[in-house]
């Protein structure tokens, strides 16, 4: 099939255009580089061996420049990435974050209609679960309050393709709820590029290492977990790129509207993720204990056995390969991408 992958140039995106070309389908990247390079996509292309991936610098709320795609390639599915992610910055800017995200997906729901293609594959986020009402989370555990307008993007966006097939039982649509989404592919050329101070645990962890931070703060060791830090399901970005390939055979076989978690279904705290790292590193992780941070709950992973039983997914690395990939793209790349595109 022929993939149109909005947010294809970012960290999930462009791994999942390798996997999708390995398996044999194609892909078209639209993505306006709001927080990424084409450089990933280049690097994309080198890892599968191929000229040129096709992109198109187009932001999702461009009716044209999305129409233009359509008319120039035929597209079979759409695997949607495309939005804001930081969860502070969403409190600071929410009337940014809806209209991104969510003017943004309706726009692109609208084009697809426009041309017959009514397969979607959406990246929601383990989020919508809020304080999750079971542990380890199953699909069926209901969704839960958003403690941030990001997360009530996704949770909205939920509704509104759920609504969408409901109207429209053509449509064939995955919402893919991911679990913390960290390493990098194994060759070391692309990975997880954030912008400015990492919010997230693994990127400032690599940074601390190359000794471009002096330490990590822990958010909170008051928690009631193991060790009182914070436990998540960590889960390897190619593991998480494999399922949106095993998503798109879910939607060939017409599986209408069907709810997926990508994760391992195994937690662990802040401190046993630093202490894998030291090993896979070799460096020496140094921290202070801080308070905890708005809005984080203690425990978060998932019952991934759904996508095992009905998509033939699993995640095959641990935490082990997860740290040994995430230090290898931050060795090999101690400032990232270098970007050469105008923002
Ligand atoms: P990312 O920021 O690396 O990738 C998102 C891409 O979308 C970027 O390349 C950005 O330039 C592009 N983009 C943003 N707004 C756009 C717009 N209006 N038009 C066109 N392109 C636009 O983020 P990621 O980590 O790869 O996440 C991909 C998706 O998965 C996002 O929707 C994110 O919310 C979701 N998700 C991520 C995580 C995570 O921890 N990384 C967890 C759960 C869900
Ligand atoms: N965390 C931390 N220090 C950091 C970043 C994160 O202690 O600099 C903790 C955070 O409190 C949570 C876990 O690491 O318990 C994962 O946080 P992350 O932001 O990576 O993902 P989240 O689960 O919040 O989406």
């Amino acid at each position: 099939m022929n993939i149109l992958v909005t947010g294809g140039a970012g960290f999930i995106g462009s791994h999942t255009v390798i996997e999708l070309y390995a398996a044999g389908h194609t892909a078209v990247v639209a993505d306006n580089l709001s927080n990424s390079c084409q450089e990933s996509l280049r690097r994309a292309a080198q890892i599968i061996g191929t000229d040129t991936i096709p992109f198109y610098n187009v932001d999702i709320r461009d009716k044209a420049g999305l129409q233009e795609i359509f008319e120039q390639h035929t597209i079979d599915a759409c695997i949607h990435f495309a939005g804001l992610k930081a969860v502070g910055e969403s409190v600071s800017k929410p009337w940014e974050y809806y209209d991104n995200n969510i003017h943004g997906t309706l726009t692109l729901i609208d084009a697809l209609r426009q041309h017959g293609c009514k397969r979607m594959i959406f990246s929601s986020s383990a989020t919508v679960y809020g304080e999750p009402a079971e542990i380890p989370i199953t699909e069926n555990c209901p969704k839960g309050t958003c403690t941030n307008p990001y997360g009530w993007t996704k949770s909205m966006l939920e509704q509104i393709l759920t609504d969408l097939y409901h109207s429209d039982s053509a449509w064939n649509i995955v919402l893919l709820r991911y679990f913390n989404p960290i390493g990098a592919h194994p060759s070391g050329m692309i990975g997880e590029n954030p912008n400015g101070t990492p919010n997230n645990l693994m990127p400032y962890i690599t940074q601390v290492a190359i000794g471009q931070r002096p330490e990590l703060g822990i958010f909170g060791n008051d928690y009631p977990t193991p060790d009182g830090t914070g436990v998540r399901d960590y889960t390897h970005v190619v593991d998480l790129a494999k399922g949106h390939v095993s998503a798109l055979s879910a939607i060939e076989r017409g599986c209408g509207l069907a709810i997926y978690n990508l994760g391992t279904g195994k937690g662990y705290s802040v401190l046993d993720v630093v202490s894998a790292f030291e090993k896979a590193s070799g460096v020496k992780i140094p921290y202070r204990i801080k308070p905890r941070r708005a809005g984080d709950i203690a425990t978060c992973y998932s019952d991934p056995s759904k996508a095992e039983k009905e998509l033939g997914w699993k995640a095959l690395n641990g935490i082990e390969e997860m740290c040994r990939d995430s230090w290898n793209w931050q060795k090999k790349n101690p400032a990232g991408y270098i970007c050469t595109e105008q923002k």
